[in-house]
Formats: C-alpha cells, sequence, structure tokens
C-alpha cells in the first residue's frame, strides 16, 4: 500500500481524467498566474439561464420545495418529457417507468452505460466521440469498440459498423448533432441504425442533448424511427438547450427495465436531482424563445468563423449542421496534444485537441459558445502560431 496508485480500487485507476475538462482545469490555471485567456475550449453556452427559469427555482424554494422528491424525479417534469417526446415521435411513453431525471445528461449516461454492461462487454460508437462515453465504459472496465466515421462528410459509417458488432456487443451509441463534428444522421441511417439494433438485439443509446441546436435541414428524432422503447435510450437534458450546464439536470427516456436499474443506482449515489433545478427545468421545457435566440447566434457565429477558416491556408472545416463546435483540420506537422498547449501557452486560446475525441488526425475542436470577437480573435492568433511552427 506504499505505492499510492496501488491503494485505489481498480476501478479508480481505469476512470481517465476527462479530455474536455482537463483543458478547461489548464486553461483556468493559467488565469489565475494572470494570463489573460480566451476561451473556446469547454462546451458551455455563453448565454445566462432565462430570467423565468431562475425565478421558478426561486418561487420553488420560497414555497418549501426543499427537501428530497422521489429519486426518478417531480411527476409533472417527467409527465411533460414524456408529453413533448410522444407529440414528436408518436411513440407511446409512461411518464412513471419510462422516464428518470438525473443530476446532467452525464449522470444519464453514466447510469444507463452501467445498467447494460458487464466488463466482457462491449460498445460502439463511432468516432471522433466525446470522450466521457469510453470513461464510462472504462470505469466499468468495459471496452469501446470505435468504427471511424467518413472523414468527408463525417456520415455514419453503415458499411463498416457490422465488423464491429460481435457476440459481446450490448450498445450502439450515437450522438445526433454529434459533439464534436456537429453532423446530423439522415433518415436512412437512423432506419439502418435501427434494423441493426434488432437483427442483433442491441441497445441503442442516443445522445440528443443538441437535439434543439440545429442550423440546417431536418432533424429526426431517433425514437421517431425504431419506434419502441424496447431497446432505445434517449438522453437529453437542459445545458445546452436552455443555458443551464451549472444547474445539473438531464434525463433519459427509455426500456422500463433499464430506467429502474438506473433508478436503484441513483438512489444509492445522488438520491435525486435538486429538487428547486427539477422546477426550474419544468418551466424550462415550455420556453422555446430563448433557445431559438441562441441558436440564431450560434449560427451566425458559425457563418463568421467558417468565412474566415476559408481564407487561411493552416485550416479546412467541414460546416456544422448543428451543435455548437467547429471540427477544424490543420496543417502543420504536430500532434494534436502538443498543438493545443502551444496554443495554450503561446497564443493564450484554449481549445480541445482531436485526440480527446479519438482522432489521430490532425484535428482541434474549437467552441462557439463565446463570443464573435474572442472566435475570430482566437483563430487569427491561432493561424499565425500555426505558421509560425510549420
Ligand atoms: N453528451 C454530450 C455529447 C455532451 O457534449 C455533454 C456535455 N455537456 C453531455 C452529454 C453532458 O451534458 P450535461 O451533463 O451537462 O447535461
Ligand atoms: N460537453 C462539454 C464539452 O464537450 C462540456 C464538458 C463535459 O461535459 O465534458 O466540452
Amino acid at each position: 500500500m506504499n505505492n499510492k496508485n496501488e491503494s485505489l480500487s481498480s476501478c479508480a485507476r481505469r476512470v481517465p481524467t476527462s479530455g474536455t475538462m482537463r483543458m478547461a482545469v489548464l486553461a483556468k490555471e493559467l488565469e489565475v498566474k494572470g494570463k489573460k485567456i480566451i476561451h473556446l475550449g469547454i462546451g458551455e453556452p455563453n448565454f445566462h439561464t432565462p430570467k423565468k427559469i431562475i425565478e421558478a427555482a426561486y418561487q420553488a424554494m420560497n414555497d418549501g420545495k426543499t427537501g428530497y422528491t422521489t429519486s426518478r424525479g417531480i411527476l409533472p417534469l417527467r409527465e411533460k418529457i414524456a408529453e413533448v417526446h410522444m407529440k414528436d415521435t408518436a411513440v407511446d411513453i409512461n411518464p412513471k417507468e419510462n422516464v428518470i431525471l438525473t443530476p446532467g445528461a452525464k449522470a444519464s449516461l453514466f447510469a444507463a452505460i452501467v445498467s447494460i454492461l458487464d466488463p466482457s462487454d462491449n460498445m460502439v460508437v463511432v468516432s471522433p466521440y466525446w470522450p466521457s462515453y469510453e470513461g464510462i465504459a472504462q470505469f466499468i472496465g468495459a471496452t469501446t469498440k470505435s468504427v471511424q466515421a467518413h472523414y468527408d462528410d463525417f456520415g455514419f459509417p453503415s458499411e463498416t459498423i457490422k465488423e464491429a458488432i460481435d457476440k459481446n456487443t450490448k450498445i450502439l451509441l450515437i450522438n445526433s448533432p454529434s459533439n464534436p463534428t456537429g453532423v446530423i444522421y439522415d433518415l436512412e441511417s437512423l432506419k439502418f441504425i435501427s434494423d441493426i439494433s434488432t437483427d442483433n438485439d442491441l441497445y441503442i443509446i442516443t445522445d440528443e442533448i443538441y437535439k434543439k441546436i440545429v442550423f440546417e435541414g431536418k432533424y429526426h428524432q431517433y425514437l421517431s424511427v425504431s419506434k419502441s422503447l424496447e431497446r432505445t435510450l434517449v438522453i437529453d437534458g437542459f445545458s445546452k438547450s436552455h443555458a443551464m450546464t451549472g444547474w445539473r439536470i438531464g434525463y433519459t427516456i427509455g426500456n422500463k427495465e433499464i430506467i429502474s436499474a438506473m433508478n436503484k443506482i441513483q438512489q444509492n449515489v445522488s438520491t435525486c436531482v435538486n429538487t428547486p433545478t427539477q422546477y426550474a427545468a419544468l418551466k424550462a421545457i415550455e420556453l422555446e424563445e430563448p433557445t431559438r435566440k441562441m441558436v440564431q447566434e450560434y449560427k451566425q457565429r458559425r457563418d463568421k468563423a467558417i468565412e474566415l477558416i476559408e481564407q487561411c491556408d493552416n485550416f479546412s472545416c467541414r460546416k456544422p449542421d448543428g451543435a455548437f463546435y467547429l471540427f477544424i483540420k490543420y496543417d502543420a506537422d504536430i500532434e494534436s496534444e502538443d498543438l493545443v498547449l502551444k496554443i495554450l501557452q503561446e497564443a493564450g486560446v484554449a481549445v480541445t485537441a482531436g485526440s480527446v475525441f479519438s482522432v489521430d488526425e490532425k484535428y482541434f475542436r474549437l467552441s462557439l459558445a463565446s463570443e464573435m470577437e474572442d472566435i475570430l480573435e482566437g483563430l487569427r492568433r491561432i493561424d499565425d502560431l500555426i505558421t509560425k511552427i510549420k
């Protein structure tokens, strides 16, 4: 027990530091030392939570709603979530059995994946992918099998995905609109995914946290295609749609046995989502206008940034259809992990390395959830730096 690391459980040793959070920590450390940083790293809306949502939380606290709730969360919010999704997908959702509220979509993903995978199982994901999917599988000791998306358009790799599925595959996890690429899966891909799920008896975990942030084209919810909750788990939340990252509320809609297993985990871990936050979300779910305004702003930022990128010799970027990131390919002989550190230290700009999203090619991710002038100034500084090191 002398070696500190050896005193930790194998779970604790396996679980990785989150790549998205690591950069935010480094940037903050530099700021504490007095360096001015342009934050284009972490994906966190730079908007205030709409006032009506804050007032709803305040009202709930004044009304004495400050104790625990049931671990699945307050029924009126589960009912509203079920109602909205039933309207959109025409699938029957029982708010008492098929819905659970969790402290963030991250907690939903954790409880869902832990409820399904054993250490001998694997989960298939399409790269580039958000790092916590793999982090959660690592916690369990299960394997993540990554299948590369088409690099031209980041479309769903229908041809190769079947090769990755074996007898130990329990989950195919999809994320549309995608963090980091902003790609949105078309109907044909979703139908293909639904068929794979039936043919191989797989759970489809569909992370739809960015589904309200769509710039172009029609967004199709996976549930409107699978038409059944038997093998579907929809993950969503309010962090991105209503600028509520710090409130910590997300939810899962899905198969009642899995929801029930997730509920047992929640009873032992967090009890329930913070109570005033649940009432705040009950207000948020009726508000569409604040989201519409944010999406409009992200779109303007995306268009201006893409315009600038097209003028730079060092970059290229596929225009994202949704979410609020640019996944930028750069032209320089340096690994993405080393490049982003250099960018942070020498140019004072925080961005996230492509390697965090399991991509070996030369990419970095830039978040559009910052002021326009910061995005454009950040891009100029990165372009200058790459020109210098080339
Ligand atoms: N899924 C994806 C793809 C994300 O980018 C994030 C980060 N916000 C989450 C899930 C988790 O969101 P939260 O826990 O804040 O609801
Ligand atoms: N999802 C955001 C990101 O990708 C926030 C960080 C996190 O939740 O890991 O930057």
